[in-house]
C-alpha cells in the first residue's frame, strides 16, 4: 500500500496556474519604472509568463540553464519570476545596489545566459557587459517607444513577448530542479549562492500564508517593498497568487510620499526592513496623514524598534508582524503573531512580546546551542547558536564541494533565545556579538534602547578592544535632522534597561553610517571606519 497517491510535482507554474485559474481577475497594480501606474491581473501575468516561457525557449534556453533578472517590484517582473522557471531555467534576481564586481562576480558564477533588465538600470549592466561572456541575450523590460540608447545588443521585452504566440506548455521539470537564485551579500568573502527548488518555493509558499505567519487570502491586498531581489522576496511573489491575494507593487521609487500613494489603493498588508517604515511614519507625522487601508505591517530583516510596533499599532491602527529570516531560508524562519497567551496579555507586555520575533511556520524547526554544541533551555534567557532546518532551508550552496549542514542542521550565524512558549528572539549576529569581561553584551539591544531616543535617527553598537575587557561596547549615533543630543543623554536613556557594565563606554556621532547592499548597517565597515581613524576609548 505504498504510493498510492497521485504524485504531482510541487512545481512554481502550478502557483500561477491556480492563481489565473481561480483568481484570474484579481489585480496586479504597478508603478511602471515608465512613470504611469499600470493594472494587471493574474490571467494575464500567466498568459505573459507562458509567453516569457515560450520565448526563452525558441532562444534555446532551459533546463539547467539560469537566466538572471535586474528589475524593481513590477509586474513585468512577476511575469518573467514564472516565465523563466516555466521555461525549466532558474531565476537568478540581481540587486542593482551591489557594487560591480560583485555583480559580475554572481552573473558569472551563476552563468546566467541571459539578462532581463529594467528600463533604467541597463547603464549598471552596460558598464560591465564586457566582463560577462556567458550572458548571450539581453532583454529590456520595456516597450517599444521607451526603448533606450544603449551599446548592448538588445530585445524589447514587449515586441519579445508580443512575437510569441502563446501555444506553449510549461517544461515539466523535476520538483527538486532549481527554480530560483539568490546570492547571500557575502559581507566576508564572495557571496554564495542560494538555490531554491520549485518544491521549496511552493512548500515555502504555503508556509508562508498560514494565518499564523502572514495569513493571506483573496480578500487581501499586498505590497511587497522588500524587493524580489532580496532574500527570494521574502517568498511574496508566490505566497500572494497562491491565495489569490491582490498585489500592488511600488516600482523603483521607494520614497514615503510614493509608497504612501501606492498604499492608499487599497492595500491590506505590506513588507519590508524597518528603515523604511522609519521613514513612512516620519512622513506620516510631518504630513499628518493617515493609513486608511492598511492593517498588518510585516517588518523584518532587521530589528524592528520598539517605537516602530508601537507608533503603528497605537497611532495607525496597523498591527506589526515582526519577522526573522534570511536568503538561506527561502526567507522565512519565524513570525511574531499573537498566541492565545500573548492577545491576554496588556498592551505593553504585549509588545514586549513583539520585540521578539515569534516563532515558526510548520516545516521550521530551530534549536539554540552552546559554542559545544549542546542545546540549549528555552528559559527565554540563555543565548546561543541559532540552528535551523526544514525542506526550504539550504542543504548546500550553489557549486560548493561541502554541505551547509552539519548534522542536517544549518547554522544560521546569529545568537537567539527561544522562550518557553517557543518564541525566539535575535540577540545577534554571532560575528557581532559584544564581548566584555567574559559575557555577551547584545549589540541589537544597546541599538534598540538608543534609537528610541527622540534625537537619534540611526544607532549602532559595536565592539572595541580593550586590555582589560576584552571588549567594550560604544554606540555610533546619526542625529535627526535639526538636533543635537548630548552622549550623556543617551547613555542615560541606555542606563535605564541595562546593567552598569553593559553600557557603552563611549558615544561616537557620525554624519552617516555605512550600510551593505540590502540596507542593514554594515558593522564590518563600521569597525573598519572606527581602526582607519585611530579611535581609542576614553580613559
Ligand atoms: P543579508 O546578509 O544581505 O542581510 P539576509 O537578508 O539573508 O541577507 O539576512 C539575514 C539576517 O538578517 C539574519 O541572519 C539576521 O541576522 C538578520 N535579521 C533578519 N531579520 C531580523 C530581525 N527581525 N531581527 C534581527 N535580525 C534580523
Amino acid at each position: 500500500m505504498h504510493n498510492l497517491m497521485q504524485d504531482w510535482p510541487l512545481l512554481t507554474s502550478s502557483i500561477i496556474d491556480h492563481a489565473a485559474r481561480y483568481h484570474p481577475n484579481r489585480q496586479v497594480i504597478t508603478r511602471s519604472v515608465e512613470g504611469p501606474i499600470v493594472e494587471s491581473n493574474y490571467a494575464q501575468i500567466r498568459d505573459k509568463a507562458l509567453r516569457v516561457a515560450q520565448g526563452l525557449h525558441r532562444l534555446g534556453l532551459g533546463r539547467g540553464d539560469a537566466v538572471g533578472v535586474m528589475a524593481w517590484n513590477t509586474g513585468r517582473h512577476m511575469e518573467i519570476w514564472y516565465g523563466a522557471p516555466g521555461a525549466g531555467a532558474a531565476l537568478h534576481t540581481l540587486n542593482p545596489r551591489l557594487f560591480a564586481d560583485q555583480l559580475v562576480y554572481i552573473i558569472n558564477h551563476a552563468e546566467d545566459k541571459a539578462l532581463f533588465i529594467d528600463l533604467d538600470l541597463v547603464p549598471v549592466i552596460e558598464a560591465i557587459a564586457d566582463k560577462l561572456p556567458l550572458v548571450r541575450h539581453y532583454i529590456v523590460m520595456t516597450d517599444a517607444a521607451h526603448m533606450p540608447e544603449t551599446s548592448l545588443d538588445v530585445l524589447c521585452y514587449e515586441e519579445w513577448v508580443a512575437g510569441q504566440d502563446g501555444d506553449f506548455s510549461w517544461v515539466q521539470v523535476d520538483e527538486r530542479d532549481a527554480c530560483g537564485i539568490c546570492y547571500t551579500s557575502g559581507t566576508t568573502g564572495n557571496p554564495k549562492g542560494v538555490v531554491y527548488t520549485h518544491r521549496s518555493n511552493v512548500l515555502h509558499a504555503m508556509a508562508e500564508v498560514q494565518p499564523d505567519m502572514l495569513g493571506l487570502s483573496s480578500s487581501e491586498r499586498v505590497m511587497p517593498v522588500v524587493p524580489l531581489f532580496h532574500a527570494n522576496g521574502w517568498s511574496i511573489g508566490y505566497s500572494a497568487p497562491l491565495t489569490g491575494a491582490s498585489m500592488v507593487m511600488p516600482g523603483r521609487d521607494l520614497t514615503p510620499a510614493a509608497l504612501f500613494e501606492m498604499l492608499e489603493l487599497g492595500v491590506s498588508l505590506t513588507a519590508a526592513v524597518p528603515t523604511i517604515w522609519l521613514l513612512l511614519l516620519q512622513y506620516l507625522e510631518a504630513e499628518a496623514k493617515s493609513l486608511s487601508t492598511l492593517k498588518r505591517v510585516v517588518i523584518g530583516g532587521s530589528s524592528c524598534p520598539r517605537a516602530v510596533i508601537e507608533t503603528f499599532q497605537q497611532k495607525y491602527g496597523v498591527q506589526v508582524l515582526h519577522a526573522w529570516g534570511m536568503t538561506e531560508m527561502s526567507p522565512l524562519g519565524t513570525v511574531c503573531s499573537f498566541k492565545p497567551e500573548v492577545l491576554e496579555m496588556d498592551t505593553d507586555a504585549r509588545v514586549d512580546v513583539q520585540e521578539t520575533t515569534g516563532h515558526p511556520p510548520f516545516s521550521v524547526d530551530l534549536k539554540i546551542t552552546d559554542d559545544e554544541g549542546a542545546e540549549l533551555p528555552w528559559d527565554g534567557q540563555a543565548q546561543g547558536k541559532l540552528w535551523a532546518r526544514g525542506p526550504a532551508v539550504v542543504g548546500r550552496y550553489l557549486k560548493a564541494d561541502e554541505l551547509a549542514t552539519v548534522d542536517g542542521w544549518f547554522d544560521t550565524g546569529d545568537v537567539a533565545t527561544i522562550d518557553p512558549n517557543g518564541y525566539m528572539a535575535i540577540t545577534d549576529r554571532s560575528k557581532d556579538v559584544i564581548k566584555s569581561g567574559g559575557e555577551w553584551i547584545s549589540s541589537i539591544e544597546l541599538e534598540n534602547a538608543a534609537i528610541a531616543h527622540p534625537d537619534v535617527s540611526e544607532a549602532a553598537a559595536v565592539g572595541v578592544p580593550h586590555p582589560k575587557w576584552d571588549e567594550r561596547p560604544v554606540l555610533i549615533i546619526v542625529r535627526k535632522a535639526g538636533c543635537d543630543p548630548s552622549a550623556q543623554s543617551i547613555l542615560d536613556l541606555v542606563a535605564k534597561g541595562f546593567a552598569k557594565w553593559q553600557v557603552p563606554d563611549d558615544v561616537i556621532f557620525m554624519d552617516e553610517i555605512p550600510h551593505t547592499a540590502t540596507g542593514k548597517i554594515s558593522k564590518l565597515q563600521l569597525r573598519q571606519v572606527l581602526k582607519d581613524q585611530g579611535y581609542q576609548l576614553p580613559g
